[in-house]
């Protein structure tokens, strides 16, 4: 069964989302070379805690932080470590929580200084297959249609979806129904109703789909070890259109400074 969430469970479910939009937007700041996914994901714990919330993903079946940092050819579920991040490197940073009994769900993929040109490409073309994928999120459409439009958009730009993780209904526990593949073709599935709540979460590699999980038990890389990227937010469909619970001015603003086109970018 799909949850619909009234109004009110809704402005909690955007609170709890927004902690995490807002802590993601500090994160993707502080991404440099030099410093580790062990420190960023201290810096998400106290944020996360300080606004009252508890981590999501800590503890859950045994995930032991707070962050998901999956860096260059890992997909999602990196475990935060103490290697410096290097100049070149993308890292996926995802983070879960609950505030006031609702999760917050949201991931970006962040650029460690400067990255190659189709490595840029990655990164811009997964999150807009995500903006793309939120458009579909309207009363009349079907679920199917979201998986679609990621893999239409993903794959018209020579890039690969992820098939073995998927998006998934939220609320006031982390997974939810219905499961949200990143592929299909569109009018399949329930139909999308206002106060269905979902966590979209495109997953794009440069190379093959396929993926493994490495013997930590988590990390999931892609098999060919080409890079990957992962952008995720948590979302509402309403009676008047899309709505963005993972989204907050300030997390806009990082997220197109990290993805703005090469030809606004200084030349030195
Ligand atoms: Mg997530
Ligand atoms: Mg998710």
């Amino acid at each position: 069964m799909i949850t619909r969430k009234s109004p009110q469970e809704l402005e909690l479910m955007h609170a709890a989302n927004g902690l995490v939009a807002s802590v993601l937007a500090e994160l993707g700041r502080l991404v440099a070379p030099g410093v580790s996914t062990l420190d960023l994901d201290e810096v998400a714990e106290r944020h996360v805690r300080d606004a009252g919330a508890v981590p999501a993903f800590k503890g859950y079946h045994g995930f032991p932080s707070t962050l998901c940092a999956s860096v260059n050819d890992a997909v999602v579920h990196g475990i935060p470590s103490a290697t410096p991040l290097v100049e070149g490197d993308i890292v996926s940073l995802d983070m879960g929580v609950v505030l006031d009994r609702f999760y917050g769900d949201s991931a970006i993929t962040v650029p460690v200084g400067h990255v190659a040109d189709r490595t840029m490409d990655l990164l811009r073309v997964t999150r807009r297959s995500l903006e793309l994928a939120i458009e579909q999120m309207r009363v009349g459409g079907h679920v199917s249609d979201i998986g679609h439009a990621v893999q239409r958009h993903v794959e018209a730009n020579g890039f690969a979806v992820v098939r073995e993780f998927v998006g998934h209904g939220i609320g006031v526990t982390l997974h939810e129904e219905p499961q949200i593949p990143n592929y299909g073709e569109p009018g399949r599935g329930p139909a999308l109703a206002s106060g269905m709540v979902f966590a979209i979460e495109p997953m794009v590699t440069m190379g093959g789909p396929a993926v493994k999980v490495l013997q930590d038990g988590w990390t999931a890389v892609t098999r060919d070890g080409s890079l990957a990227a992962h952008f995720e937010h948590t979302v509402a469909v309403t009676d008047v259109g899309p709505r963005v619970l993972s989204q907050t001015m300030e997390a806009d603003v990082v997220a197109d400074i990290m993805t703005r086109e090469p030809a606004s970018l200084p030349h030195g």
